[in-house]
Parts: C-alpha cells; sequence; structure tokens
C-alpha cells in the first residue's frame, strides 16, 4: 500500500505512530482531505482515533453527527432518549418521514452508517443528568452541545470543566444562533459568559418559541468544524470568542470572551459536583406540568365542564399571536407573555382566571407572575391548548 511509506516516514517525525492506519477503501474515501493542507494522512488518522460525544440527537446534533460521521470521526457518542415527532422534521435532518415515532437513536445510527459504515457509533440511551454525565462523558476527546435546554447545558458545561474536555457549544432560538469552544485549558467556559441560569419559565424552549428550520443546520455545521478543527489541532478555534449569527439579516459577529476568574466552574472551583437543574425548557409538553412551584392547576376537562356549567372564568391565553392564529379557545382572550405585567391593572383579581399557553409551562410563569402581583385565584391550563386538543375539542390543530 502507497500509505505505508508515508506512514513509516511520519512515525519517525513522532506522535503520529500511535495513531490508526487507514485502510485502502478509508484512503479513497477520504481523497478530498488527504490532500487538503491542515488535514493530510495525519489529520485522517487523528480524525479515525478521535471520539466525539454529541449530546442530542436533535437540531444541532443531527449536522454535527451527519458530518463528522462523513469526516471520518472514528467513534460518535450519540445522548438521546426521545423519539421522532413529527414536527422535528422540519430541522432535524438525522431522521426522516419513516422513522416518526422510532427512537432517534436508532434512526440517527442508520442514517450515519449509511453515510460512513467506519464510523464507531456509540449509543447512550438516556437523558444526560448529574447521575450519569461523568461516566458518559469520560471516555470521549471532546463533547459537542446540542442540547435545546438549560439544565442540559449547564450540566454539560459543567461536566466538560471538571473532566477537562473540550465544550463545543452551540444554541439556536427563533432566528439567530450562537456557537463557542469552551473549556479548553485556557479558555472560558459557559459559565463565563453566564454564570447561573435564567429563572424558570423566563425563557420559551424551542417548541413555544420557533425556531427556523435551517438555523440549527448552519450553527450545527459551525460546531462540526469546531469539532473537527480541534482535532486536526487546526487553525484558530473559537476558543475565547462568541460567534453571533443572525440569519434573518444574515450578519455574523464575533465577541471576545475572558476567563472569569470569578467563574464558578473554571475560575474558583466552587463547583465541584454536577447540578440537575429544573428541567423547565425545551422539555416536551405535559411533562413539566405538576403542580410545580406552587401553581395551582386546572384540566382542560375540568375547565371546559366548568365553563360549560357557565361559571364566570377569564381565560387569558399568553402565547404569541401567530400561535393564537393557529388555533385557540373560543372563552379565551390574547395576552402575551410579555405584555401581561402591563396589562396586569385591568384585569379583575376578584374574578376566577385561568392561563394557558401551548404546554402550560409559559402560562405556569404567568402564574407565578400573577400570584406575585396579588391575584389569589389564578389557576394554570394544565397541558395547554396540546392537552385541550387531546382530551376536549380533537378538532383544534396541534402545533
Ligand atoms: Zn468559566
Amino acid at each position: 500500500m502507497s500509505s505505508r511509506a508515508e506512514d513509516g516516514e511520519r512515525r519517525t517525525t513522532g506522535a503520529a505512530g500511535e495513531l490508526p492506519e487507514l485502510t485502502q477503501q478509508e484512503l479513497l474515501r477520504y481523497s478530498r482531505h488527504l490532500i487538503l493542507p491542515n488535514v493530510e494522512l495525519d489529520g485522517q488518522r487523528r480524525l479515525k482515533a478521535a471520539r466525539a460525544l454529541v449530546v442530542g440527537a436533535g437540531g444541532l446534533g443531527s449536522p454535527v453527527a451527519l458530518y463528522l460521521a462523513a469526516a471520518g470521526v472514528g467513534t460518535l457518542g450519540l445522548v438521546d432518549f426521545d423519539d421522532v415527532d413529527v414536527t422535528n422534521l422540519q430541522r432535524q435532518v438525522l431522521h426522516g418521514t419513516k422513522d416518526v415515532g422510532r427512537p432517534k437513536l436508532m434512526s440517527a445510527r442508520e442514517r450515519i452508517h449509511d453515510i460512513n459504515p467506519y464510523v464507531n457509533v456509540e449509543l447512550h440511551d438516556t437523558r444526560l443528568t448529574s447521575a450519569n454525565a461523568f461516566q458518559i462523558m469520560r471516555e470521549y476527546d471532546l463533547v459537542v452541545d446540542g442540547t435545546d435546554n438549560f439544565a442540559t447545558r449547564y450540566l454539560t458545561n459543567d461536566a466538560c470543566v471538571i473532566l477537562g474536555k473540550p465544550n463545543v457549544y452551540g444554541s439556536i432560538f427563533r432566528f439567530e444562533g450562537q456557537a463557542s469552544v469552551f473549556a479548553t485549558a485556557n479558555g472560558p467556559c459557559y459559565r463565563c459568559l453566564f454564570p447561573e441560569p435564567p429563572p424558570p419559565g423566563l425563557v420559551p424552549s424551542c417548541a413555544e418559541g420557533g425556531v427556523l428550520g435551517v438555523l440549527p443546520g448552519m450553527i450545527g455545521t459551525i460546531q462540526a468544524a469546531e469539532a473537527l478543527k480541534l482535532v486536526l489541532r487546526a487553525g484558530d478555534t473559537l476558543i475565547g470568542r462568541l460567534l453571533l449569527v443572525n440569519a434573518l439579516t444574515m450578519e455574523f459577529r464575533t465577541v471576545k470572551l475572558r476567563k472569569d476568574p470569578d467563574c464558578p466552574a473554571c475560575g474558583t472551583r466552587v463547583i465541584r459536583e454536577l447540578i440537575d437543574y429544573d428541567e423547565y425548557c425545551g422539555m416536551p409538553g405535559g411533562q413539566a406540568n405538576d403542580d410545580r412551584n406552587g401553581v395551582a392547576e386546572i384540566t382542560p376537562r375540568e375547565l371546559a365542564e366548568r365553563l360549560h356549567a357557565g361559571a364566570d372564568i377569564d381565560v387569558i391565553d399568553v402565547r404569541e399571536p401567530g400561535e393564537w392564529a393557529i388555533a385557540h379557545l373560543p372563552h379565551a382572550r390574547l395576552i402575551p407573555l410579555g405584555q401581561l405585567a402591563g396589562s396586569m391593572a385591568k384585569l379583575d383579581s376578584a374574578r376566577e382566571l385561568v392561563v394557558m399557553c401551548r404546554s402550560g409551562q409559559r402560562s405556569a410563569a404567568a402564574v407565578q407572575q400573577l400570584q406575585a402581583a396579588g391575584f389569589r385565584k389564578v389557576k394554570n391550563l394544565a397541558g395547554g391548548i396540546l392537552r385541550w386538543s387531546d382530551e376536549v375539542d380533537p378538532s383544534l390543530p396541534k402545533y
């Protein structure tokens, strides 16, 4: 094999000797890499030796896993616990229409092996938690954060800092995205930027805020590029820089990030153990609605019966106008969550109030706001309009 002489030659120059050989089929497959400065044969062997963990097989995880696999990263770990839902297909290109209802890990593995059968895919069929994060991450060289919620994002960051693994970060919301590389030896971490998670309920999830289908593709491919560069030790990565992308204006900006000496994770290192924050964001509807934080609830069936019986209930829908246009309850009126504080003076605190949204998460936050403002007779519609559609009126479209 023609590569052998070259291997021997490189081995004499140092570290490459530990790296796996490429087969003839691999040499052919990766030929556009092998002729590329900064990759070449040694780089491709580095990629083959690399072990990358992708947290989340969703919008960001899809392009990350597809491109890392295609590029020849030898071992890809995937962490996910979800099944493919038809609403995922607008952006989660790892999965297809035929996969709806199947575990994401199954469709992901099939798709990855179709792209590159030489990739060793390791599946972690679980939600990442403080109990398993170290054990899972320990086995990998780097972690790519494809999560869609703050709980897992902080967990991923802290675990990466403590284990000393680079955290290739990306996040998306509506038309905007961010990317960086955190938790390297001298670089900042996510907590240097945002020391603590936002209060529960304040931040809408992807399901509630929406996301442009192509945006996770844009940010995920940037994460994949950063992961490849880390493995190849090539170029300038986003260590110490935060890339901000606005797909609506198509503006890309980078801001400098400094390692914060007071950062509880990578600075003072007071965070030595992992924390499971409340999963208040990015969770599918219905899962986070169990009378949390003292928010009283009413089920859709109960509300329907009471309204039918003529009860005087002010039903306030805190979703956005675009969501209202898709479907709303005949008895409800629209006050988007952002306008609630300014509208409180017009609400009658003597009347019974029921607050609703899509899945019951934003409305739970609204109930807390109202309670804090002195409203006593206020309840959250459990499961939101999605559950209303399931249990009361199936003619209401779900979204
Ligand atoms: Zn930090």
